[in-house]
């Protein structure tokens, strides 16, 4: 990198990374963010402009600012044609796919009832054309996409990426879900496990922007955590880490799906949940069926929940004394039940957590919803180019 060329590089690629984390910026915001002089800013950015990777936004008249007599300065972002990402989520009823610019500004989403697909293959096929479909929506082309993210259920194995437990999400087992996807759209494939992609969604998008230490909690048909260390995604030495379902809470409760006996997941995730109201609101209560009660004051179905949230906070408080993080973020199917399951949490929290623990964390619901798999896929590439420019698949057009 010594000579004019290589330093014009790595300049360009200060101007590209940090419009990048920031998704739109201004020229004057640029350069602190680069460190790099407003002169070189503007000539890089010109530069990008006059091959159509980065456009002033016109929409951007709330961000404008008014620098003393000068011009108002314009909001800059990615154009589609410096590549999109594509974002996969999946859960045991249901594929979610995004598509976003590199500003993560989405420009389609679709999505797909799992359940008639038996395998894999069948499955992927029907994600090729709902991808062909939504980058006709978004007016791009194939060859502009860069990569994908997916997101599966249950713990990823970080050496093999083949999906962990064998329990928890049998008819995909023997598949090589990134290879397979990678054949498939010609593009590299990051796969994580469903909390963790949620868990950095809200980091990026949501509840936890601007922060670097967070536990994000899913709590669903099963209870998954992912933890934000320093600003990263901690996976542990083999990806089982933020398993919180699975904390022995109960020494001779019911046995688990993991093979355990007495885990939070079975006391604490929907399931259990609905056992619990089934004998009072009758047996085919559903889930949906549970958040309405929940919503309409009903005293038992928020003491349950409330119940959950305390059990949860049980095991988070020790989580809080571990890691010292600074939020909480509750998300899932069960956070849609509102402040009960939070309030839950919180108060064990305060209870058990080491006071200076405590004090320093948040207990926050998220704000993403059931589109946090899949913007947290779309957030895992946007976030990689760099090494996915370095694996040399696909030819990047800056
Ligand atoms: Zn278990």
């Amino acid at each position: 990198m010594g000579t004019p060329e290589g330093l014009r590089e790595l300049n360009r690629l200060r101007v590209v990374d940090a419009l990048r984390a920031r998704g739109r910026a201004s020229r004057s915001e640029l350069v602190p963010l680069t460190g790099l002089s407003r002169t070189t800013v503007a000539t890089i950015v010109g530069d990008l402009q006059s091959r159509g990777l980065v456009v002033e936004d016109a929409e951007g008249n709330g961000r404008r600012e008014q620098r003393g007599r000068g011009r108002p300065s314009a909001v800059l972002r990615f154009h589609a044609s410096a590549g999109i990402a594509l974002g996969l989520g999946v859960d045991e009823r249901r594929l979610r796919l995004a598509l976003a610019d590199l500003s993560a500004v989405v420009l389609a989403e679709r999505s797909l009832e799992l359940a008639p697909y038996d395998t894999l293959g069948a499955a992927l096929d029907a994600v090729e054309e709902l991808v062909a479909d939504a980058l006709a929506q978004a007016g791009a082309e194939r060859r502009q996409l860069m990569g994908a993210g997916i997101g599966l259920p249950g713990p990823i194995d970080r050496g093999s990426v083949a999906v962990g437990s064998p329990l928890l999400l049998p008819r995909w087992l023997d598949d090589d879900v990134s290879a397979e996807l990678t054949r498939r759209l010609g593009v590299p494939v990051e796969v994580d496990n469903d909390a963790n992609l949620e868990a950095l969604a809200e980091l990026t998008f949501g509840a936890g922007r601007g922060l670097e230490d967070l536990v994000y909690v899913k709590v669903s048909h099963g209870i998954g955590a992912g933890l934000v260390l320093g600003g990263r995604l901690h996976h542990g030495a083999t990806g089982i880490a933020g398993e919180l379902g699975h904390v022995h809470v109960q020494p001779d409760g019911a046995v688990c799906r993991c093979g355990g006996r007495g885990c939070l997941g079975t006391i604490a995730s929907t399931g259990p949940l609905l056992e619990l109201l089934r004998p009072a609101h009758g047996a085919d209560l559903t889930l949906e069926g549970m958040i309405a009660l929940v919503a309409g004051g009903d005293l038992g179905a928020r003491r349950i929940v409330h119940d959950a949230g305390a059990a949860i906070g049980r095991v988070l408080a020790d989580l809080c004394n571990h890691l010292n993080p600074s939020a909480i973020v509750v998300g899932g199917e069960l956070s849609a039940a509102g402040t009960a399951l939070v309030d839950g949490i919180e108060q064990a929290v305060a209870r058990f957590a080491l006071p200076a623990a405590a004090r320093a964390v948040t207990v926050r619901p998220g704000l993403l919803g059931e589109r946090a798999e899949v913007l947290g896929a779309l957030a895992l590439v946007i976030r990689d180019v760099e090494r996915l420019r370095s694996s040399g698949l696909p030819a990047l057009h800056w």
